[in-house]
């Protein structure tokens, strides 16, 4: 047996045959002289070479549309924008005309000079590109060289797709129903790839660097998208310790699912909303399956991550309608734009800066670009009228950067008006609390807004001075540490003295110890990503909130985040488990 490690880039675990999809390799270039004669020749090659490619793409933009939603269309927009770029063009030809090569050299050296020139380039995000570049000119290259690719449309039995580098167009065609899980030498958790095995819930490993070619076709592999472990032949004891971990959390998963129609209430009757967090409109099926009451965040920067431009009004207004009317009567909370820090989107101008995650990001950024913020507003605004929709801002700091948020969702409002575009007029706004300003004058804040939203992911980042995505000091983002605690408390006692109910969407709400210290000291709503609902949801089930309340109120006199997890693990033991 032999052990890869890469990044866990979407969860669960699979057990499969390898199907090596090595497709993606570079083809053998032929490299041959052409004469002054035939030069006309060879570019008419070209020129009917792209524009087959041109017809793949368009083909393959038509079908995600159709079965994944406008957004998804916009990967292929941005590839058949390059198809004809004038650039491209010119520089085929200036090529040709000076080397008197055959075509399929110059179309293999153009590509290579640009995925040379962007790999060279520091933003991990501009390198992922290196990906839309090869996509197009392989798809050149195989049109010039009448050699067709095998399509992942004609899987027909269960596999473990394992490739170097699998691409958004392979994701889009692959027939999904026949693939347990990815395993891919490329990419990070932010790729095309990575997003859309999640939204497929599609267990993946990436990032391998180069090991994944030690997999051979047929080899049993075990993918822990959970770990980022890779088991390559595994022996048959691990094969029996990854079956069992699978029948449990298939077990579990059974078990829980009995509870997706069932209300978060406590033994003694007290009813708290429990909703899930999306990233890609698709998730929404995953949301309702797993008894989700809601969207408690919908981060909305994830349409804007598509290369090629940032989505227009009308494609913004699509995704979100389509969230919400899938949503029926249940609440869809959107969040604005929350780029910068770690979130990079490639088509705004963000400049690097030294910190980050202490500058130009999330509401900081739209107040800045008001043409940008208005046009989301409003697109969120129209779609408003299919469902039950609430907006949220965040990274809030402030009562004065509050009030040019509210201004700004005013002029939204009165451009709608004045186009005569229909929108719910009374639509509830909230903030997200993850600054520890803004917890620190909660009271301030609450009379402003329909709702609070805590943030830990942020608030706990900016609190204990810890990046959340330092894994250096991972050991320092603690949710039970005692200043998160009474930060999140009095969060939760100012806006309930206002009048507003309290949420929280960080990651700390899916922890099933933490549910029951957030329940106890009031939370109203947990929102988290859908397949940890049916875990919280048995915790809130399973004991009393007037238990719930004691175990808060031992925890705010207990002095280290040590302490308070020892107590937990104590006082919860018989009830509550962390691991199903
Ligand atoms: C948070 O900060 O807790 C949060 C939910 O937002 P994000 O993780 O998107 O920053
Ligand atoms: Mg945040």
């Amino acid at each position: 047996m032999r052990t890869l490690q890469g990044l866990p880039a979407s969860p669960g675990i699979a057990i499969g045959s390898a199907f090596m999809f090595l497709d993606d390799e570079e083809p053998t270039i032929p490299r041959y002289a052409v004469t002054e004669s035939e030069l006309d020749a060879e570019w008419d090659r070209f020129v009917v070479a792209v524009g087959k490619a041109k017809d793949d793409v368009e083909a393959l933009r038509d079908r995600a549309v159709r079965e994944m939603g406008q957004e998804h269309g916009a990967i292929f927009d941005s590839h058949l924008i390059m198809l004809d770029d004038p650039d491209l063009l010119e520089s085929i030809e200036a090529s040709l005309r000076s080397s008197l090569l055959n075509m399929e050299w110059i179309v293999h050296q153009y590509a290579q000079a640009i995925v040379k020139r962007l790999e060279g380039l520091d933003d991990p995000v501009l390198q992922e590109r290196t990906v839309d570049v090869h996509d197009i000119t392989r798809r050149i290259l195989n049109h010039l060289m009448f050699r067709e690719r095998f399509s992942l449309a004609d899987l027909n039995s269960d596999v473990v797709l394992v490739a170097r580098n699998l691409l958004p167009s392979d994701m889009i065609a692959m027939n999904r129903s026949k693939v347990r899980a990815i395993v891919m030498d490329a990419g990070g958790k932010t790729s095309h790839t990575a997003i859309l095995a999640r939204a497929f819930e599609i267990p993946a490993v990436l990032g391998l660097g180069g090991s994944a070619r030690a997999i051979r076709n047929g080899d049993i592999v075990v993918v822990d998208g959970n770990t980022g472990d890779v088991r390559v032949q595994p022996d048959p004891q691990t094969l029996e310790r990854y079956e069992r971990i699978r029948a449990r959390m298939a077990e579990r998963d059974e078990t829980l699912s009995g509870l997706a129609s069932l209300p978060a209430k406590t033994l003694d009757g007290k009813e708290v909303l429990i909703k899930a967090n999306i990233e890609v409109p698709e998730e929404t099926d995953s949301v309702l399956r797993h008894g989700a009451q809601g969207i408690g965040l919908f981060r909305s920067e994830f349409l804007f991550l598509q290369p090629g431009r940032a989505p227009s009004e009308e494609s913004q207004y699509v995704a979100y309608g389509r969230v919400i009317e899938a949503m029926g009567d249940r609440p869809v909370t959107i969040r604005t734009l929350d780029v910068g820090g770690d979130k990079v989107v490639p088509d705004l101008a963000i400049e690097e800066e030294k910190n980050p995650l202490l500058g130009w990001r999330a509401i900081r950024y739209c107040l800045s670009d008001k043409e940008l913020f208005q046009s989301q507003l409003r697109a969120i605004l129209r779609a408003s009228v299919s469902g039950d929709a609430r907006i949220m801002f965040p990274m809030i700091s402030g009562p004065v950067e509050l009030d040019s948020a509210l201004a700004q969702l005013e002029a939204a409002k009165a451009e709608c008006r004045r186009r005569g575009q229909s929108f719910r007029e009374d639509i509830p706004v909230g903030i997200m609390i993850e600054v520890p300003s803004a917890a620190m004058i909660a009271d301030i804040l609450a009379p402003k807004v329909d709702f609070f939203s805590i943030g830990t992911n942020d608030l706990i980042q900016y609190t204990i001075a810890v990046d959340r995505g330092n894994e250096r000091v991972a050991y320092l983002h603690e949710p039970f540490h005692p200043a998160v605690i009474r930060l999140v408390k009095k969060v939760i006692d100012d806006g309930h003295a206002a009048g507003i109910p309290v949420s929280m969407c960080g990651e700390m709400a899916s922890d099933p110890f933490a549910a029951v210290v957030l329940l106890g000291l009031g939370l109203d709503e947990f929102s988290m990503s859908a397949v940890s609902v049916p875990d919280v949801k048995r915790t809130i089930r399973s004991i009393g909130f007037a238990e719930a309340e004691a175990v808060a109120n031992e925890v705010l006199k207990l002095s280290s985040h040590r302490e308070t997890e020892e107590f937990l693990a104590k006082r919860l033991a018989d009830r509550v488990s962390r691991d199903g």
